[in-house]
């Protein structure tokens, strides 16, 4: 049979049973669909809310009842209500007391782990045989179904009916129990969802926390990195830096990468620390900060504290020992107008104490600096104040350097200027010296060379033939006729410039390196060195006598000289220079002896002349001590009446071996040497002896004595006086000598001799011209002079006896005599015929052999006084 058939047979009968069947299957479809729902839903729910909800939508559709909770345990074990859904009974669940569904009626389906469907009275049935408090005491009929995990009960469904037709039952039951199966999945899958979430989240978080501590160190390893690449720049410029302006540009530059540091500076004290300046200052708000006296700002506080400062708000935080942070409360006003809410800062230090503070600070962010940063601070400070202070020693030092180089200039050119002077003054002294050693070596008025250089340069060229015996030397000394002669008449200033002439007349004789010496007078010596023969002196000595031939012009005179020179050739006997200048002396004096213009070499017998002279010498001295002198007198008579009217004092040397010498054997040597001022102390002693004898003689009581002076006595120094305090200590009777000095006695000296003249005649002593005729017999001695007696010289004297020319003059000089004060005295009368010509020409007195040879007196014959005859 085919279905369709079927149906259309059954249907009229069975329409009733299909329409129930019909109801019943619409019925299973809406079940099945809600189950389907539920089972769609537990698969798909995602959080249990929602998931309720569905479910109270389900409920309602499958079941009767809209009303239902759900109890499950909770993490303590205690049932308590997940979800409950009832219009009836709003508030009854609300109060309940979690804790006390064990005590309820869900708690009993939990307990006995079945399913509990009961009408109102069962309920109150089962609540009095458990004890159980009903909450939905309004209710007609309660299911209530396990909710197992297995064989685990986790919790309980329970469905209440407040509608008197409607009473659960083993559907109910079924529908519920299934229900409970799929709300145990559903719980379970959304519980394990929920836990996969958590878990989920729960790592999330737990990566997002590692994540942030990773990227918080990696942070703080960059930061590190950072800090640690900045601070050993910053090391590395505090080493490196010369200038601190500059380097505090690269240092901010550097702390930039480091901390906010719009604002930066470095405050250093100054002035005892009275002050603060800023060498370095940038300011979001001041361009720059003037220096100001030590106050209370922050800058100042840090330099107090002396240690890193943090400030955050009105909040100072410093660090303990232990790097703990130490909070204070400070009132910033170090910036009036705009308040950094930050400031960071350390003080900059020098062997423990603050001499600056380097600092940032921030307007804006109260939390721009962190506690760590005290550290960095603390780090750089340290490196501001090694440069601060490595610079500034630099700058000590350079400055100290300076200040040196300045000394040492400053001494320096201190020394130049004293060694400058030094050398001048050494140069002076040197040219001082050299004057000197020129004056002590040279004459003064020829320039040449004087004794000393010639003594010098002699005793060098013997010490150089002492080693170079073929050497060659010769010493020529030249003396100079009429010299004498041209001073006294001529004067001093002829006489000079006859020496000046001379000496340039020798110079052109002799070749440059022989030397030409002036020993004073005029006594000239010439050392020829480097000779090659005695010819080439003889050369030399021929031209220099011919030279001195030629006529001088002195102020207006001709005059003519002539040269006498003596030669001694060198040899190994002389010992030092005076031997060999000796010898040509003496060789000179030979010279001179032969006549004038000629040279003489020097030879052995010259050498014992010079002996003779030197003994001579000696022996005088032995005389004067030994007082071998005695004096001959010579009458001085009246031409007149032949009468004596005195005596001339003639010296004799009783020589101890050669018996009496007369004065021209020994005189030139009493004279040279100065000798004879001794020797006529000694005869104007015995002339006024001899006076004194003659005081009480009644034929020479008035007798005059005439005494042969030396011009020494009026020339020398203190002679004078001397002399005459010598006869007023002798004699009271001056006027009873006559004084005789020769016209070379005075010619030299003429203003001194006429003074020392007057002098005597003034003391009282007679004075006489001696030797007039003889010399250059001027006039002015006769009338400017004050003598008393003129003698004419036996030279003179003797021309009258060959012609009678000089007679004449005798005569007129007698005549002159009148005039002017003297009287004349013929010396030499040596016959009758001579004593008759010159009475006859009005002579007044004489004296001569022809009247009496000069003789010695002898007192002791009675007081008469003979004069014997010599
Ligand atoms: P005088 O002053 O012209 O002395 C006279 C000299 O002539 C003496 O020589 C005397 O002996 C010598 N005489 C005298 N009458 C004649 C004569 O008729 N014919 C010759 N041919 N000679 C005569 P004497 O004693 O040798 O003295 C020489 C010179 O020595 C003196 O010359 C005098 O200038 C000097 N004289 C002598 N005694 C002294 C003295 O005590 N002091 C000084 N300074 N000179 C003295
Ligand atoms: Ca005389
Ligand atoms: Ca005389």
């Amino acid at each position: 049979m085919q279905v369709g058939e079927k149906e259309n047979t059954l249907a009229t009968k069975q329409i009733p049973k299909l329409k129930s069947l019909l109801k019943k299957y619409r019925q299973a479809r809406t079940i099945q669909s809600g189950l389907l729902q539920l089972s769609e839903l537990a698969s798909s729910v995602t959080d249990m809310n929602s998931f309720y909800s569905a479910l109270e939508a389900i409920i309602k559709t499958i079941l009767i009842t809209d009303s239902f909770h759900i109890t499950l345990l909770n993490s303590r074990q205690n049932l308590s209500l997940a979800y409950s859904h009832n219009p009836s009974e709003k508030s009854i669940l609300a109060r309940h007391d979690s804790d006390n569904w064990e005590n309820s009626l869900t708690g009993l389906v939990f307990s006995q782990a079945k399913i509990i469907c009961c009408n109102a009275q069962e309920r109150d049935e089962l609540s009095k045989k458990y004890h159980l408090s009903l909450y939905n005491s309004l209710c007609h009929s309660w299911l209530g179904v396990p909710l197992k995990r297995g064989n685990q009960i986790i919790g309980v469904i329970a469905l209440q009916s407040y509608d008197n037709f409607t009473v659960f039952g083993e559907r109910d039951s079924q529908l519920l129990e299934f229900i409970a199966e799929h709300l145990v999945t559903a719980i379970d899958r959304v519980r394990s969802r929920e836990l996969l979430e958590k878990n989920i989240i729960e790592r999330t978080q737990k990566l997002t926390e590692t994540n942030e501590k990773l990227q918080k160190e990696i942070a703080e390893r960059q930061k590190a990195v950072k800090i640690h690449k900045a601070l050993l720049a910053i090391s590395e410029i505090t080493a490196t830096t010369t200038d601190l302006d500059s380097f505090y540009q690269v240092l901010h530059k550097e702390i930039t990468t480091l901390i906010p540091s719009n604002n930066f500076y470095i405050a250093l004290t100054s002035q005892n620390n009275q002050w603060i300046d800023f060498p370095y200052y940038k300011d979001e708000y001041h361009d720059i900060a003037e220096s100001r006296k030590f106050s209370n700002g922050l800058t100042e506080l840090a330099i107090k504290v002396g240690e890193p400062l943090l400030v955050k708000g009105s909040e100072i935080i410093t660090l303990d020992e232990n790097g703990d942070a130490k909070y204070h409360i400070h009132a910033i006003n170090s910036l009036k107008n705009k308040t950094p809410k930050a400031w960071l800062g350390a003080p900059l230090i020098d062997q423990g104490v603050a001499f600056g503070v380097f600092a940032v600070h921030h307007y804006q962010d109260v939390n721009a600096y962190q506690l760590s940063d005290l550290d960095l601070v603390e780090f750089v400070s340290q490196h501001i104040a090694t440069a601060i202070l490595r610079i500034r020693s630099q700058a000590e030092i350079q400055r100290s350097n300076e200040a040196l180089e300045q000394a040492i200039n400053e001494r320096t050119k201190e020394l130049q200027s004293t060694n400058l002077n030094l050398r001048m003054q050494i140069e002076e002294r040197r040219k001082a010296e050299a004057q000197l050693y020129y004056e002590a070596h040279h004459d003064a008025l020829t320039k040449l060379p004087n004794r000393a250089m010639l003594t010098d340069r002699l005793g060098y060229s013997l010490r150089h033939l002492k080693r170079h015996p073929s050497h060659q030397f010769a010493v020529l000394f030249i003396d100079l006729d009429r010299f004498k002669v041209i001073n006294d008449t001529l004067g001093h200033h002829a006489g000079d410039l006859f020496l000046v002439e001379i000496a340039a007349r020798l110079q052109d004789c002799v070749r440059d390196n022989d030397i030409l010496a002036r020993l004073g007078g005029d006594e000239f010596v010439i050392l020829l060195d480097s000779l090659q023969s005695e010819d080439d002196v003889e050369d030399v000595a021929s031209r220099i006598i011919n030279k001195v031939a030629m006529s001088f012009e002195l102020e207006g005179h001709t005059v003519h000289s002539n040269a006498s020179i003596g030669i001694a050739m060198c040899g190994k006997h002389y010992n030092d220079s005076n031997e060999i200048l000796r010898d040509a002396d003496a060789a000179m004096y030979q010279a001179k002896s032969l006549g004038c213009g000629r040279y003489v070499f020097f030879d052995e017998s010259m050498r014992e002349q010079l002996i003779a002279s030197m003994t001579l010498e000696q022996e005088l001295r032995v005389a004067i001590k030994e007082r071998q002198f005695e004096l001959h007198y010579q009458k001085i008579s009246d031409l007149e009446n032949t009468k004596t009217i005195g005596f001339e004092a003639l010296l004799r040397w009783n020589h101890p071996e050669k018996g009496l010498l007369t004065p021209s054997e020994f005189l030139f040597m009493a004279e040279e040497t100065g000798m004879i001022l001794d020797i006529e102390t000694w005869v104007i002693e015995d002339v006024c002896l001899q006076l004194k004898h003659w005081q009480s003689s009644v034929e020479y009581k008035n007798i005059f004595i005439g005494v042969n002076l030396s011009g020494r006595h009026l020339t020398q120094a203190n002679q004078l006086s001397k002399l005459i305090h010598l006869i007023e200590a002798n004699t009271v009777e001056p006027q009873r000598l006559i004084l005789e000095f020769t016209e070379s006695a005075f010619a030299q000296h003429t203003e001194l001799a006429l003074k020392g003249l007057k002098k005597l005649k003034e003391f009282g002593v007679k004075l006489a011209l001696d030797d007039y005729g003889a010399g250059l017999s001027s006039l002015n001695f006769l009338h400017g002079y004050p003598f008393e007696f003129i003698k004419l010289d036996r030279s003179f004297i003797k021309t009258l006896n060959l012609d009678n020319k000089n007679l004449s003059l005798v005569k007129a000089l007698h005549e002159l005599g009148g005039n002017f004060g003297y009287r004349l005295v013929a010396e030499g009368i040596e016959s009758a015929e001579m004593l008759e010509k010159l009475k006859n020409v009005g002579c007044d007195f004489g004296q001569g052999f022809h009247i009496n040879r000069p003789c010695r007196i002898d007192n002791e014959d009675n007081g008469i006084i003979h004069v014997i005859n010599g």
